[in-house]
């Protein structure tokens, strides 16, 4: 068997184009949404992610404006950023781009954030409100996944889905929303015992662990949906060409690094019904939702 690709690129692309009519509502209303990004330090990943958000922003005509802050700023300094933004009118949501370096006291920066600009998700009083089942800002990753998910009309009430990994952003958010979708749900993390056992249940997988290619062909059940979140880079020659497509090949030897999932594709989309690839998977989806929880916020708000 090979997997059927499920394509997070198009079904971002649907996303963002269902925005439009709101968009179209908001000028009308004289208001254009905006999204205030603070970046702290010169992490290369961080920069990339950054671009990638701001350069889908303008496709749409959104404001945006980026903080820019050095990687020895204080706690006191990120909060002053985010208070700034909070204080913004033009600015409808706010993202702090993570990880934070090491000195800043990242809960208190995400804590900061004022709640109905939280266009990430992450404020207490969102994840409350996920948890209780009347969201409000969902967590973009997992709130991709469903959209992808939904999209490709895979059933999810009654099905076993796992997810791997237990991360506030992507893991916990993810198992609440499969939950609320009616799934029944296990979340695995580094100290579950046969990982392989467990994840062999699932008829959805979802992978967000940050281990280069730790889901092999044996975590898997004939014919299950999986969705690899990883984003890893490789820079090592021999992982690579076990990881990388062929195609990719050249890419990696020109920038010496290139980036794979948590999932083995090679050996996964043999066994596995449905698998996103990577890249092209839930990158996309990820920024496609912080468009929509962007342009969300700049509704309620005007
Ligand atoms: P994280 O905060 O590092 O969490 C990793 C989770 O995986 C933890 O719960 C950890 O368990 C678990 N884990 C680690 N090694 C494991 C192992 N060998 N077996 C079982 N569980 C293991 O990571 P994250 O922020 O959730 O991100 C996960 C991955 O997704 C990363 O590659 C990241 O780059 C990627 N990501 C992609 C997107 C996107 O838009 N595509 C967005 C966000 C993240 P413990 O809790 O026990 O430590």
């Amino acid at each position: 068997m090979t997997a059927r690709r499920l394509d997070g690129t198009l079904v971002a692309r649907q996303i963002q184009e269902e925005l439009r009519p709101s968009l179209e509502t908001l000028r009308a209303r004289g208001l254009r949404p905006g999204l205030g990004v603070l970046l702290v330090g010169d992490d290369p990943a961080s920069a990339v992610y950054v671009r990638s958000k701001t350069k889908r922003s303008e496709e749409l005509g959104l404001f945006h404006e980026t903080c820019r802050l050095p990687a020895t700023a204080s706690t006191a300094e990120v909060l002053a950023a985010v208070e700034a933004f909070n204080r913004r009118p033009e600015v409808h949501g706010i993202l702090v781009q993570l990880p934070l370096p090491k000195q800043v006291d990242a809960q208190r920066v995400l804590d900061h954030v004022r709640p109905d600009k939280d266009v990430d998700g992450f404020h207490p009083t969102n994840v409350g409100l996920l948890v209780q089942k009347r969201p409000r800002f969902v967590a973009c990753t997992p709130a991709g996944i469903m959209e992808l998910l939904k999209r490709n009309q895979i059933e999810l009430a009654g099905q076993r889905a796992v997810v791997l990994g237990r991360s506030e952003i992507v893991g916990k958010p993810m198992a609440l929303l499969l939950l609320h979708a009616d799934a029944t749900v296990t979340v695995c993390h580094s100290r579950t015992r046969d990982l392989e056992a467990v994840t062999r249940e699932a008829d959805v997988l979802v992978a967000a662990i940050g281990r280069a290619g730790l889901v092999r062909g044996a975590h898997v059940k004939p014919g299950a949906v999986v969705v690899d979140v990883g984003m890893n880079r490789v820079s090592d020659p021999a992982l690579a060409r076990e990881l990388v497509e062929p195609e990719r090949l050249a890419e990696f030897d020109k920038r010496g690094y290139a980036l794979v999932g948590d999932v083995h594709a090679g050996e996964v989309a043999a066994v596995a019904g449905a698998l996103t690839p990577v890249p092209g998977g839930v990158g996309p989806l990820t920024i496609a939702m912080l468009m929509a929880n962007t342009v969300r916020a700049a509704l309620n708000a005007g």
